[in-house]
């Protein structure tokens, strides 16, 4: 019995995560679980699973809440998250916060020598290079649980990075894929909200439609990989069925496949470097439709090859792209631009800001929050 914590249950991973832990009641047991406010749902998690330690970061929430369910203790806070991180008997923790919010557990975990089930990918854009040197003098592994690495992960196995050429990671297209481009000026965030094959939360899916996502997944691919820029690369693939490809330097090229469904990466995270009997659902290769592939077009996703090239000047500049990407997403969500908007937002923030390498957490955590609160503030200036 593997005992778990999962940050950001309430989320789309997290709840994917629950229905992962409903099919193996004798594999995994739910230790620390947190939301940010959406308690209700956290209590229903807690009441089901017994779950003996629950946090609420927004300690907003605190003079709301009388009723806690019977077992489990409650704290809020995001310093008191931390102080669970480190206090909680765990095997291994889910890191699903959502955005650049769930940078510091990621730090925690792995300065506690924790393995990490990492799906905040935004901890790897951030502070990538200081994750990295971490996890070298820790006993914590860092397992992804995005899809594509997931899937990189399983098709490297125990071959070394000198072994690989490339990497090939997949992308959906998002719902504009077809869309002529005259027409993006009238997406709307209801149309934004519909991707075609993934059901995500509000941030990432937005991040699909404009590809920032891939570009966020190229950098993470770098650091988890250890590959250069100029051997990771995107495709299209509008069926979401091929998670990403791994070609070897002799030629051969490896792929993981499934239909999209986040319980089997979420589920590999937790078991890895095994793979355990399930009932998520199987897939019959034969109910595949057939699978494409394409160039992924700059023109279409102008912040993919913004977000890349961040990645490859490294410092602070992935930080604010993140930050700069989050405040935009926020003034979207909230109708205040439209969505051609995002990326010009982004692109302003990133050639306007005095790059500078290896930050370190304190500086990006600092930047992060001061790129935020200005792009929000100035955004009429920025369009
Ligand atoms: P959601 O928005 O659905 O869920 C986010 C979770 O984080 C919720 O539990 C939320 O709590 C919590 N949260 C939000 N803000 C904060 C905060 N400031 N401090 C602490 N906790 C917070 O996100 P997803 O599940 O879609 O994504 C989570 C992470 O996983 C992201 O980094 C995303 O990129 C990554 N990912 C997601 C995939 C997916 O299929 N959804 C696929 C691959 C990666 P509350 O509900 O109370 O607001
Ligand atoms: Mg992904």
């Amino acid at each position: 019995m593997k005992k778990i914590a999962v940050l950001g249950i309430t989320g789309s991973i997290g709840i994917s995560t629950i229905e992962v832990v409903r099919k193996h009641p004798n594999d995994f047991k739910i230790v620390l679980a947190s939301a940010n406010s959406n308690y209700s749902k956290l209590f229903e998690f807690a009441t089901e699973f017994n779950i003996p330690e629950l946090v609420i970061t927004n300690s907003a929430f605190k003079q709301k809440i009388t009723d806690i369910p019977k077992g489990s203790n409650l704290s809020f806070g995001e310093n008191e998250l931390q102080e669970k991180i480190v206090s909680i008997d765990s095997d291994i923790i889910l890191n699903a916060i959502s955005g650049s919010a769930g940078l510091r557990s990621s730090i925690t975990a792995i300065t506690k020598g924790t393995d990490l089930a990492l799906a905040n990918k935004e901890s790897l854009i951030m502070a990538g290079h200081k994750i990295m040197n971490m996890l070298k003098d820790s006993n914590s592994n860092l397992i992804p649980v995005d899809s594509e690495h997931s899937a990189i992960l399983q098709a490297i196995g125990d071959s070394s990075a000198d072994e690989i050429r490339s990497i090939i990671i997949t992308a959906s297209g998002g719902p504009f894929r077809e869309l002529p481009l005259n027409e993006f000026e009238n997406i709307t965030l209801e149309d934004t909200l519909k991707h075609p094959t993934w059901d995500m939360g509000a941030k990432i899916t937005i991040d699909s439609a404009t590809m920032m996502n891939k570009g966020l997944e190229v950098i993470e691919a770098h650091w988890l990989f250890q590959k250069s820029f100029k051997d990771i690369k995107a495709v299209i693939h509008p069926q979401s069925i091929v998670h990403s490809f791994v070609e070897f330097i002799d030629g051969s090229i490896l792929a993981q496949l499934s239909f999209p469904t986040m319980q089997i990466p979420i589920l590999y995270a937790l078991t890895h470097p095994y793979h355990i009997k399930s009932t998520i659902p199987k897939t019959n290769i034969l109910d595949l439709p057939d699978l494409n592939f394409a160039e992924l077009s700059i023109e279409r996703y102008p912040l993919y090859e913004i977000a890349i090239n961040a990645g490859i000047e490294g410092g602070i500049l992935p930080t604010v792209l993140n930050a700069s990407n989050e405040a935009a997403i926020d003034l979207f969500l909230d109708k205040k631009i439209s969505f051609n908007f995002i990326n010009k937002i982004v692109e302003k923030q990133i050639n306007s800001f005095h790059n500078f390498k290896n930050p370190s957490i304190e500086e990006i955590i600092k930047v992060n929050k001061d790129v935020f609160i200005q792009t929000t503030k100035n955004y009429k200036k920025l369009i």
